[in-house]
């Protein structure tokens, strides 16, 4: 939690329910401790999602699939995900989730390193209109060489858990050593995405901290 509990549980109480099998999966998630999207930003996804009406969603960190459901459940009928995973253990769990859900064709998992494959999209020359970066926290910035050149004029890019539930603040010494790497590397990657003079960033509260990115449109 990175603001009062309080707040964060009295927002998610106002949220409208989610449909039963995304309930079931987000149960399940929370119980075999698989990291997914924090209940109060679950709405804040789907409100850009609803404003951007993207076409082609790409997703760095499927998990289980909870949030590319998420993400399908509320995408326009003309909408494609692209998500990329590579821990075999999640992978077999995504499959057959992401078979399950109702737009299944609409979704495409890449059993991949991303590095590899964000390298091979923007050879093929894709392009994303909405990406949700929510994969190894200390490789941000070499996802971003590659996710940049393939997000158009106007495209979102949203970045999770950017605030590691509030430690980021934290003076480097009070981090535990194993962690050290990581607190650098997010903190260079805020500076990075706040002064790209092709992006506007905000850095918002919401979850475990997000930052919202559009590409400039000139
Ligand atoms: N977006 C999911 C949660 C993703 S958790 C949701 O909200 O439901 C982050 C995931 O990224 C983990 O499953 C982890 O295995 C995966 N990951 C981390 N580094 C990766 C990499 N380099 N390539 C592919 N997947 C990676
Ligand atoms: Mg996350």
């Amino acid at each position: 939690m990175i603001v009062d509990e309080r707040i964060t549980d009295y927002i998610a109480s106002l949220d409208e329910e989610l449909p039963e099998y995304l309930k079931e999966l987000e149960k399940h998630a929370i119980e075999t401790e698989t990291p997914i999207i924090r209940k109060d930003a679950e709405s804040f996804l789907r409100a850009l999602i609803e404003m951007k009406q993207p076409k082609e969603i790409l997703e760095i960190g499927t998990a289980i699939g909870f949030s590319a459901s998420l993400m399908a459940e509320y995408m326009p009928v003309d909408c494609h995900i692209t998500t990329i995973e590579k821990v075999e253990m999640r992978l077999k769990e995504a499959r057959e989730n992401l078979k399950k859900i109702k737009r299944a064709e609409d979704v495409t998992l890449i059993e991949e390193d991303a590095l590899t494959a964000l390298k091979k999209l923007r050879e093929e020359g894709r392009q994303f209109d909405f990406v949700f970066l929510d994969a190894a926290k200390g490789q941000y910035h070499a996802f971003l060489q590659d996710i940049l050149p393939m997000m158009p004029a106007g495209a979102v890019l949203l970045t999770d858990n950017v605030l590691q539930e509030g430690s980021l603040i934290e003076s480097k010494y009070v981090i535990e050593r194993r962690d050290r790497t990581i607190h650098m590397r997010m903190r260079e990657f805020l500076y990075e995405i706040k002064h790209d003079e092709r992006l506007v960033t905000s850095i918002v509260c919401v979850g475990d901290g997000m930052a919202l990115s559009v590409k400039k449109r000139s």
